[in-house]
């Protein structure tokens, strides 16, 4: 019997197409392909894409012709089995193809269709000494030849200064040698190229290149600096450690500026004792330079920083440390860090763990990073620590029920006063006629007095641009963007009418298009509309504004920020941008504009996240030297959750919200998962949903809800519906993954349903 030896490779394609592919391997490169490696594969007709392979086997596929895969990229695997392993975690519990997960994971330079756009190497050019004039009596008749060339000398004279070749033909030692840049010999002795082209022509210099680091190496401090915990944090500090003997999830319930960061630092220095490595998660808008320094201080060239708005082929060369034997023992990053390979990973912090944007919306994979993260440890023998001042109620919940450990420090450090907040009721002053735009009287006093003793002011307004919606006077109309259901919002600057959702823009139309009237009024309150007020009020106060339109650059956040922190500007207006997590020494106060716009959100979650959301800020004032003071403006001052945000009472939202979470059937009480259909056609569409719907009440019976709307029910030109299904805890997921697949595809597979997209949102935030 002759056995059929060929050998065969199952790959991931960077597309969004579930499954693996098998390819055949030339013997050429057979004995070298491992699981793990990147392979150029041809796909339809005439694409090739670097693949990964997820599995060797010697099956010859049936029913089709395979094709041959053409190159191997890699001499070792740039994925680690555990990697491929939560790929396919994510694939399967996200409902999304495995080819999407490859998408987000890999910066681009290491899954490029082509070799010609990938990542390369950084290469410079070096000098050396050719080996004719590695010599002392060499390079003495060297010198007398150029007598009359003194710019050559020059040149020379500093090559050998700056190589020390002397010292090394002197004591017949190369490792003396220092390597010289031809760029930097050039600027020190301030000489053209074509000087230093005349001394390789002669024969005497010779150019190489080498690859050099993006990642810039900084020295290892020689002792690590920590700061001596506080007594409230010792004990949070020693209680984690204990709930980590037998939980492999904690919760760090600390009251904002209580110190959590200084408890991290403190179990990172614990954990890279005993040798094993840390990824400390982030949401992207708090990775800021502030806390970088801050661990930098403290763990040096340790630290390496995953964030996506650094360099793709700086990813790629943090990608690859983390495979090296030398990989950073540290990795503070966003979202996406969980992707990056972790040989020995023994503890994940996530900070700020209730934040909605560690949940990627769009495109697939919507996964959770923090949920990814538990799954990660887990798999790797790591433990977890969530930390936040206003957890997630899923996180509490789980708590409350015994399955992660809960720590809580409610003491700020050096004992500063949590901000006292006040209500005020916005329709009480408007009927009082006390209102100055969105400002009321008291807000204004309070602003006042900080100015004239030199202290800051924060102002929140989750709004940005200038109006969130104009109106003709006359006949009511109001500009909507042509692609979605949506009015525009006005951008003053730009004097644009700007779509939020596709970006859609335009010129603001000097009159009414129904009725020629130029009586055009903007609609509410945008950060640029309040710090043009601002601008009137105090005239003399400095005020800068953070929201999406003034940091579209990661040094326009920066600089906002340090001018801020430095008291170059007085008052920072500013989006949720300005809730989160940053440290500031002179607020004395913070305004919220309007939480009604938080509370009002047609969303389950809404009173619990403009909880978060409104914590959050307050949480920035009279951080160090005295008591700060919030002034929370609200149409419904009445409303429970207003006092519980005024009292700081979490545990009361927390019981509230789950009361009415269980009543209603709603997370924690059960798990979500949203079905998305979009289309061209609205009748297309809807007879999809209604199918759909009926065909997934048959199956799942009363969990399903729907098909609705959503609140922008078209977006780029797309209708949208959704249906809600709500499996109880104790359900069999795998089985109610595989039916909603199953249906998917019956559905993706109907010539009048083809041109669908229908993709599911699980455990949606
Ligand atoms: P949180 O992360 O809970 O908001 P931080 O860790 O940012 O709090 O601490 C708030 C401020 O107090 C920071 O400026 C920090 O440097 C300072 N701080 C907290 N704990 C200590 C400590 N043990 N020693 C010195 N400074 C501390
Ligand atoms: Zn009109
Ligand atoms: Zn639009």
């Amino acid at each position: 019997m002759i056995l059929d030896s060929m050998l065969y490779a199952d790959v991931i394609l960077p597309l969004p197409l579930s499954g693996t592919f098998t390819y055949a391997l030339p013997d050429a490169i057979a004995g070298k392909v491992q699981v793990g490696c990147r392979l150029t594969v041809p796909f339809g007709s005439r694409k090739t894409y670097s693949a990964i392979v997820s599995c060797l086997h010697d099956r010859k596929p049936d029913g089709y012709v395979v094709k041959e895969a053409l190159q191997l990229l890699d001499d070792y695997p740039i994925l680690l089995p555990a990697q491929l392993r939560i790929w396919q975690w994510i694939s399967d519990y996200y409902l999304c193809p495995i080819g999407a997960v490859y998408k987000a994971a890999l910066p681009s330079g290491l899954k490029e269709e082509d070799d010609e756009s990938g990542y390369k190497p950084k290469l410079a050019q070096y000098v050396s000494l050719t080996d004719e004039y590695y010599s002392e009596p060499k390079l003495l008749s060297l010198f007398v030849e150029l007598k009359r060339s003194p710019k050559q000398c020059a040149l020379m004279l500093k090559y050998l200064d700056m190589s020390k070749v002397s010292a090394a033909i002197k004591l017949n030692n190369r490792q003396l040698l220092v390597e010289v840049e031809k760029q930097e010999l050039l600027k020190a002795s301030d000489a053209s190229t074509t000087i230093f082209n005349a001394l390789v022509e002669r024969g005497v210099l010779t150019l190489y290149e080498k690859k050099v680091d993006r990642l810039v190496h900084e020295e290892l401090p020689t002792e690590m600096v920590l700061h001596q915990l506080s007594n409230a944090q010792q004990r949070a500090f020693e209680q984690i450690n204990t709930q980590f003997q037998t939980n492999d999830v904690c919760l760090l319930h600390g009251v904002t500026s209580s110190g959590k960061t200084e408890v991290y630092i403190h179990l990172i220095n614990q954990v890279l004792q005993s040798g094993r490595q840390v990824l400390y998660l982030l949401p992207e808008i708090v990775l800021t330079t502030q806390l970088v320094n801050r661990l930098k201080r403290v763990f040096g060239g340790h630290l390496g920083v995953y964030h996506s708005k650094y360099s793709d082929a700086e990813r790629v060369e943090i990608w690859q440390k983390q495979l090296s034997d030398k990989p950073y023992d540290i990795i503070v990053g966003v979202r996406s860090s969980i992707f990056l390979p972790f040989k020995n990973l023994g503890l994940v912090i996530v900070d700020e763990e209730h934040e909605t944007s560690f949940k990627q919306q769009d495109p697939a994979p919507r996964y959770h990073a923090r949920n990814v993260a538990l799954v990660l440890a887990r798999m790797m023998g790591a433990k977890t620590l969530l930390g936040t001042a206003t957890p997630s109620l899923e996180t509490y919940y789980n708590c409350k029920h015994g399955k992660y450990g809960l720590v809580e420090l409610f003491e700020r450090y050096q004992q500063v006063n949590l901000p006292e907040i006040q209500t005020v009721n916005i329709a009480e002053e408007r009927r009082k006629k006390m209102m100055s735009g969105p400002f009321t009287s008291v807000l204004l006093a309070d602003m006042r007095k900080a100015l004239d003793n030199g202290e800051q002011v924060i102002l929140f307004q989750n709004r940005r641009g200038f109006a969130p919606s104009v109106e003709c006077h006359t006949c009511g109309w109001v500009p909507k963007c042509p692609n979605c259901d949506v009015s525009l919002t006005y951008h003053k600057r730009l004097n644009h009418v700007t779509c939020h959702y596709c970006g859609f823009s335009a010129p603001l139309a000097a009159k009414c298009p129904n009725c020629e009237d130029t009586n055009l009024s903007t609609i509410g309150y945008g950060t640029e509309r309040i710090e043009d007020f601002i601008k009137e009020i105090f005239p003399e106060a400095r005020v800068a504004r953070m929201d999406l339109d003034t940091t579209r650059s990661r040094q326009a956040y920066e600089k906002i920020l340090s001018d801020f922190q430095h008291a170059r500007t007085d008052i920072l207006v500013g989006t949720q941008m300005v809730t989160k997590g940053l440290d500031f020494d002179r607020v004395s106060v913070v305004g919220i504009l309007n939480a009604d716009t938080m509370l009002n959100m047609p969303d389950f979650r809404s009173y619990e996240h403009a909880f978060q959301m409104m914590s959050q800020v307050a949480g920035r004032a009279g951080r160090r030297s005295k008591q700060g003071r919030v002034i929370l403006q609200t149409k419904t001052p009445d409303l429970p959750v207003v006092h519980q945000v005024v009292r700081n009472d979490y545990l009361s939202l927390y019981n509230d919200q789950c009361e009415e979470r269980q009543t209603f059937h709603y997370p924690p009480f059960c798990r979500l998962i949203y079905i998305y259909m979009k289309h061209r056609y609205e009748s297309t569409l809807n007879g999809l949903a209604y199918e759909m719907a009926s065909l997934l009440r048959q199956v799942f019976g009363q969990r399903v809800l729907g098909p609705d709307t959503p609140p922008v029910g078209r977006v780029q030109s797309l209708f949208i519906r959704k249906l809600v299904l709500k499996v109880e805890f104790g359900a069999n997921m795998g089985e109610v993954r595989n039916r909603l697949r199953q249906i998917q595809d019956y559905y993706q597979k109907q010539d009048k349903y083809k041109s669908a997209n229908i993709y599911f949102d699980v455990d949606p935030v």
